[in-house]
């Protein structure tokens, strides 16, 4: 059965400074759970007070149904693998890897050759079984937390706390070890805790993502929810790439039209819309949304088409990802690219707003509406 960590109204201060402001968290049982939020939003510190190598200021922690405020690190059960690595400079890989099932609590529970065997298996998981001879000195940052990472994999804790844990491998290999960690994660059944700013990467892995933003939780929920439910344009920003284009607006209804505007472009609402928006109550001016995939694209002038400039683009693939701009207005738009076509800096492109998923927030509190 896995284990489940609970916060409630936890808060840390570090001298007068507050840095995580009464945070209530639960995981669920089984969950791979993920603390998503830009650097400096408070996830090291989550980890430091779970584990508890980090006291806390107020609030309790439980780990299962048990209050662990006071119990010593070692006492809790919990693998923490720290972003900063934290490896013993002169001891092997294999050395640095197998030191935790040598820990006095743990030594009598598998032989040596158990040991080995455990090590070896986590080594090839994470591609590091030539390196176990070598001392981290010898290794590249991506390679040192790799064996960070296995060093805390190969024991069987509670729970896992993974700070961070492939933020310095290079593209492919983090591709990799998304769908790795996912898997082990599911074989092992034991709940995983990882942070990371990378949507992508939570997106990839987690069941439930806790949102973190200057030390409290902005939104929990599936990567699912929180893209097509964001409860404010923080979160409508932090899920999806490109991200949504958010445009403060004037509402007005026209001839039974419903048309948005700003200085320097109208959008006309599809008829769906109107239906949907009835009811709603919405103020005059608000903040619009639109992803990047939610726009009609044009090369040449449709009618009901507005022209834009591009600003800039990439191609990746079969996918152009453009920026289009008019006056002040700048949307970022995402289309398929046929084979072979081209775009060229400051030439027309045609957008066309034609969707049902649009998105309304407060342009005050920024709250969804
Ligand atoms: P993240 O891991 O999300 O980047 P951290 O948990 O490391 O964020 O930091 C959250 C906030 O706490 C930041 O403002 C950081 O400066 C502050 N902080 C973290 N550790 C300490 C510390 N030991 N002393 C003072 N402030 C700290
Ligand atoms: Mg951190």
């Amino acid at each position: 059965m896995g284990t489940t960590i609970r916060l409630e109204k936890v808060v840390k201060k570090f001298g007068r400074k507050e840095v995580i402001h009464s945070i209530d968290l639960e995981t669920r049982e089984g969950e791979f759970s993920f603390l998503l939020g830009p650097s400096g939003a408070g996830k090291t510190t989550i980890l430091n007070l779970i584990s508890g190598v980090v006291p806390l200021t107020a609030g309790n922690i439980y780990i299962g149904d048990k209050l662990v405020n006071d119990m010593k690190p070692m006492d809790r059960n919990v693998a923490i693998a720290f972003e900063s690595y934290a490896l013993y400079p002169d001891k092997t890989v294999f050395e640095n890897m197998v030191f935790p099932l040598n820990a006095p609590i743990r030594k009598k529970e598998l032989t040596d050759e158990q040991k080995k065997a455990r090590v070896q298996e986590f080594a090839e998981l994470l591609q590091i079984s030539d390196l176990l001879d070598r001392y981290p000195r010898e290794l590249s940052g991506g390679q040192r937390q790799r064996v960070a990472l296995g060093r805390t994999l190969v024991r069987t804790p509670s729970i896992y706390l993974l700070d961070e844990p492939i933020a310095h491998l290079d593209a492919k290999l983090r591709h990799q070890m998304r769908s790795e960690l996912k898997k082990l994660q599911i074989k092992l059944g034991i709940p995983f805790i990882c942070t990371s700013p990378d949507q992508a990467e939570a997106v990839a892995m987690a069941d439930r993502i806790f949102l973190l933003n200057e030390g409290r939780i902005e939104q929990e929920g599936s990567s699912r929810e929180l893209y097509l439910t964001p409860k404010n344009e923080f979160v409508a920003l932090m899920l999806g790439e490109p991200k949504m284009n958010i445009t403060k607006m004037e509402m007005q209804e026209q001839n039974g039209q419903i048309l948005f505007s700003n200085k320097d472009v109208t959008l006309k609402a599809p008829a769906g819309i109107a239906k949907a928006m009835a009811g709603k109550n919405l103020p005059k001016v608000l903040d619009l949304g639109i992803r990047p995939t939610d726009l009609k694209v044009s090369f040449k002038e449709i009618e009901g088409y507005d022209e834009y400039m591009v600003d800039f683009y990439q191609i990746i693939g079969e996918k152009f990802i453009i920026t289009c701009i008019k006056g002040d207005t700048r949307l970022v738009v995402e289309c398929r690219r046929a084979l072979g076509e081209t775009i060229e800096l400051g030439q027309k492109v045609f957008l066309k707003w034609d969707t049902e998923n649009f998105y309304f927030f407060d342009s005050e509190t920024k709250n969804a509406l």
